[in-house]
């Protein structure tokens, strides 16, 4: 490829609206342009990018005996309604109709369709074991989509599903699955650590997820340095609250108008910005709800601590959603219930800023009770007053003090049991003739949030460094001056010897000062640069910078390709 071709636009400036360094580099460097929020265009040498870390998954993936099919993106409600997604997976689903109003969405995920796919195919045991994958684009309207790549609302996944008669046949391909994920990230060249996890939305028990370690990750970990026990914090042990006694507030009674917005609604609460996740999850034995406001940022974890202890969650960019919750509770704020009388907690967007008590005795015409302090005005039956693992605490396995990291979550591993093959009938007969559910597992990876978290782990000031495996091309055959016939003559037959042994190489023979063709080589993050120059020319040496040590090597004009090697 001749620079002067390659349709990799490059940025002087850092683009305002790009907070991590991998978002601002891949716009800088010309690998992505986006197209509305969370949704970008792969340009030419993301693309490579991204094909090298989807050959690697497959590669793995097949390596195992998983088999590549695709499925369709856009599917129809029924099979969601089946297992009841349609209504959890909330405002995340990114829904649509046909003309003729029928419900569809584009696939966040595809345990629904492929259970669906397997279970009119597979009848008897002497099918399974099966592991079937696909690599497409996934569809989840985010919350807040930011940080370019590393959370789109339009992404790329990879997705493999296992198959098998019993729990022992899901633990080996749960392992199988565990083993090509350490081998897909260390292909890659990337530090990460696999933690355990909670299986969150997507159900089951038993899961890990493949954390790149980098400061920007939004995902908190905990490992420790004395034996092999790493978990993401909300899936550690949770420690009770040291709480101290608190001067009660007397208990208000406040006026509570049916319906309110949710500018109303904060005002109301008195949402202060100082965050607290105390007072968590309290159910009463008369069924009282617990009302929580959160919003902020970073607190994910939080909001994942609130979803274990049994809370509902919601979304509060969802008004509609937030104020049919509160009218189906006859309008008021405080004690809501909805019919299996769960705890519901309103979440804005991060954050656990305030936590709202309320108890049902206050469960009266246009009346609600704010300042309610759970233990002196109604006795909660589940008091779930606990807090994250933090550093130093000790190891839940080995008693050791624990360290804490960041990480990014690029893939996650479930076991998903039976959950989809019994509430979609996927059921086969045994070998002892008799009918039932196949145990399925789960397995994401996040291959464009994996391109995302290489870039946010090897970086520097003048721009990307991409580990050998992913890079776009290898080399960058830079002549000095464009003007030297010499030099171009030179510089092109390298380029050319390059391509033919295998390195791959683009030819920078644009009409451009050295220093512009320099910067751009080192923004784009080409791991060497093999510059030719008077040097070249006139003492035979070929000059190759290695990018990530910055390092300076010569050689001779037949030895340079060992060199490289
Ligand atoms: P997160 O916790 O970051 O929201 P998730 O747990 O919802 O991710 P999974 O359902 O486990 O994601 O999907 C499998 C993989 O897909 C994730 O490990 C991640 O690498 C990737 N992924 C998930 N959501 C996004 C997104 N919005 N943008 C890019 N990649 C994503
Ligand atoms: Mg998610
Ligand atoms: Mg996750
Ligand atoms: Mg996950």
């Amino acid at each position: 490829m001749r620079v002067s071709q390659l349709f990799a636009p490059t940025l002087r400036e850092t683009p305002a609206e790009a907070e991590v360094i991998s978002h601002q580099l891949m716009l800088r460097a010309g690998f992505i342009r986006k197209a509305a929020g969370g949704i970008y265009s792969y340009l030419p040498l993301a693309w490579r990018v991204l094909k090298k870390i989807e050959t690697i998954v497959r590669e793995e993936m097949n390596a195992k005996g998983g088999q590549e099919l695709a499925m369709p993106i856009i599917q129809p409600a029924e099979m969601w309604q089946e297992t009841g997604r349609w209504s959890v997976y909330g405002d995340e689903m990114f829904r649509l109709k046909d003309r003729h109003n029928r419900n569809f969405c584009l696939g966040p995920t595809h345990e629904e369709m492929i259970t669906t796919l397997v279970r009119g195919e597979v009848r008897s045991y002497r099918q399974l074991p099966l592991m079937l994958y696909q690599v497409q684009n996934k569809y989840r309207d985010e919350i807040r989509p930011r940080f370019g790549l590393m959370r789109g609302r339009e992404f790329i996944m990879k997705d493999l599903y296992s198959f098998d008669r019993d729990e022992a046949g899901l633990d080996r391909s749960y392992n199988k699955m565990y083993d090509a994920y350490s081998r897909i990230f260390t292909r890659c060249g990337l530090t990460f650590r696999a933690v355990e996890a909670d299986s969150g939305a997507i159900g089951g028990s038993g899961s890990h997820e493949f954390m790149v370690l980098a400061e920007s990750g939004e995902a908190a970990i905990i490992y420790c340095g004395s034996c092999d026990y790493a978990a993401n914090v909300e899936k550690a042990e949770l420690y009770p609250m040291t709480t101290q006694a608190e001067e009660s507030m007397p208990m208000t009674e406040k006026d509570t108008p049916g319906t309110k917005s949710i500018a109303d609604l904060s005002q109301f609460l008195g949402i202060s910005p100082e965050k607290t996740i105390k007072t968590l999850a309290y159910r009463t034995d008369t069924g009282t709800i617990v009302l929580a406001l959160v919003r902020g940022d970073h607190e994910v974890n939080e909001i994942k601590l609130l979803n274990k202890v049994g809370c509902l969650q919601l979304d509060m960019a969802n008004e509609e959603a937030i104020l049919n919750v509160l009218q189906s509770s006859a309008g008021y704020i405080g004690p809501v219930g909805l019919g299996d009388k769960k705890d519901i907690i309103i979440v804005a967007d991060g954050t656990v800023m305030k936590m709202y008590n309320a108890v049902c005795g206050a469960n009266k015409q246009d009346k609600h009770y704010i300042n309610v302090n759970p233990v002196r005005d109604f006795k909660p039956s589940i008091v779930a007053d606990i807090r994250l693992i933090q550093e130093n605490d000790p190891c839940p396995r080995c008693g050791e003090p624990v360290k804490t990291a960041r990480g990014i979550e690029v893939g996650q591993v479930f076991k998903l049991f039976t959950k989809y093959s019994t509430s979609l009938q996927a059921t086969f007969i045994g070998e002892d003739g008799k009918e039932k559910p196949m145990v399925m597992g789960c397995y994401g990876v996040g291959v464009s949030r994996t391109m995302a978290a290489a870039v946010e782990q090897n970086y520097d000031q003048n721009g990307i460094i991409w580990p050998v495996p992913i890079a776009p091309y290898h080399a960058v055959v830079v002549p000095v001056n464009s003007k030297d016939e010499a030099q171009m003559a030179l510089a092109e037959k390298i380029y050319g010897e390059l391509n033919a042994k295998g390195v791959e190489a683009t030819f920078d023979d644009r009409n451009e000062r050295p220093g512009v063709k320099f910067k751009d080589a080192d923004l784009i993050g080409y791991p060497l640069k093999i510059t030719v120059g008077p040097k070249a020319i006139n003492e035979n040496l070929i000059e190759v910078k290695v990018r990530r040590t910055g390092e300076t090597l010569y050689f001779g004009p037949t030895d340079y390709l060992d060199g490289i090697k």
